[in-house]
């Protein structure tokens, strides 16, 4: 039962102008709406209790009363405070900027009464497999979304076409029922909302045949999507309002496309160099060569010279992934792969031995990068101690 000071709630001293405490209040409005703070227990009991002492504090007859009487003049009487949060039907973004820039101010907090306003329309998903060389130099699809979009025939109202919405009979279209009540402090006044209308201030008396009254209806729709060049998998990309449409004139939410790139015969991808092995014969690899490698550009002249070792990578500059972000392209790295012959004929063998007879000292006695110390040294070494 220990209730903050409505004044120190909203951080003012209890002389604060009208105009102070509703700077105070949108501020701290602002900081704790749910919308900012999902999942925030905390915020959503602050924003709670700065509604509840802006509700009070900014009506001069209930502050003069709080001022008499403090929380003992505001207990029960006043359409119940606190009833705020609890159905989340908070909107999207639609309520922060009705609030705070629509003057839709005052009123509309107490119990209850919070008027439903436009929602925003919910978040799409679309899962998008594209190829190795689309997503390197991007591309783009028309994609088919089945989503809920505005009605074309009630133009979004939910009334049938010849027919309005009408001003809600209960209500007279404020969308709050009023209830004065006489108490030992005066006569106070409860505002509850609309159980006709639901708070929207209109009623529907015709429901459209098309959507059956909820102004939207599902249609798939066409839509142009542009990839940019360098996106990688699990990338994904926002496209805003192509989402499904809002309720009562809200804003659409928006399409998240998820992209899946699907892996390429030859070419790997290294953040935004390309990979690929190639093959060479041993000859190629030990008299060196000219080859045509690969690339996403097409066939590129390689020089491959004498003496290459297998697991070598040369770097082709610029025939990488074009970059997302920042300028250029990444490079291309051809790591050469010395394929040992199989199948030989007698008189392949035959050169090959003759070969081997008078090459086998210099390539097992005298390694390639260790100078002076060969395999066959070392082999010794690590056994023989
Ligand atoms: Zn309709
Ligand atoms: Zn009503």
């Amino acid at each position: 039962m220990s209730k903050r000071d409505y004044y120190d709630v909203l951080g003012v001293s209890r002389t604060a102008s009208e105009e102070e405490i509703k700077k105070a209040y949108k501020k701290l409005a602002k900081k704790y709406h749910p919308d900012l703070n999902p999942d925030s227990k905390t915020a959503e009991e602050k924003f709670k209790e700065v509604n509840e002492a802006y509700e009070v504090l900014s009506d001069p007859e209930k502050r003069a009363r709080y001022d008499q009487f403090g929380h003992a003049g505001t207990n029960g009487d006043f359409g119940g405070f606190g009833g705020f949060g609890g159905q989340g039907d908070f909107g999207g973004f639609g309520d922060i900027f009705d609030m705070f820039f629509g003057g839709g101010f005052g009123g509309g907090f107490g119990g209850g009464s919070h008027r439903p306003s436009p929602q925003r329309g919910a978040d799409l998903r679309l899962d998008l497999s594209i190829s190795f060389e689309e997503a390197a130099f991007g591309v783009e699809k028309d994609v088919e979304i089945p989503r809920l979009e505005n009605c074309d025939v009630c133009g979004g109202s939910g009334a049938e076409p010849g027919t309005q919405p009408i001003k809600c009979p209960v209500c007279g279209g404020s969308g709050k029922v009023r209830n004065t009540q006489s108490t030992p402090f005066g006569q106070f006044q409860t505002v509850k909302t609309c159980h006709r209308c639901h708070g929207q201030g209109t009623y529907i008396e015709k429901a459209c045949k098309h959507c059956g009254g909820s102004g939207r209806v599902k249609k798939t729709r066409k839509i142009h999507v542009k990839i940019p060049a360098g996106v990688d998998n699990d990338s994904r990309l926002r496209i805003a309002h192509e989402g499904e449409a809002g309720t009562l004139g809200g804003p659409s939410g928006d399409l998240y496309v998820y992209i899946t790139v699907r892996p390429h015969s030859i070419f790997k991808r290294e953040n935004d160099d390309v990979i690929c092995e190639f093959p060479l014969t041993f000859v190629q690899a030990a008299l060196g060569c000219e080859v045509e490698v690969p690339t996403l550009d097409g066939r590129v002249k390689l020089t491959i010279p004498e003496g290459t070792q297998t697991g070598t990578s040369f770097r082709l500059r610029g025939r990488g992934i074009t970059k997302l972000r920042g300028y250029g392209r990444g490079d291309q790295h051809v790591k050469v792969k010395v394929v040992t012959p199989t199948k030989l004929t007698e008189e392949q063998k035959r050169i090959l031995r003759e070969f081997e007879s008078k090459t086998t000292a210099d390539v097992h006695q005298k390694g390639e990068k260790d100078k002076g110390k060969g395999f066959f040294n070392k082999m010794k070494d690590a056994f023989m101690g």
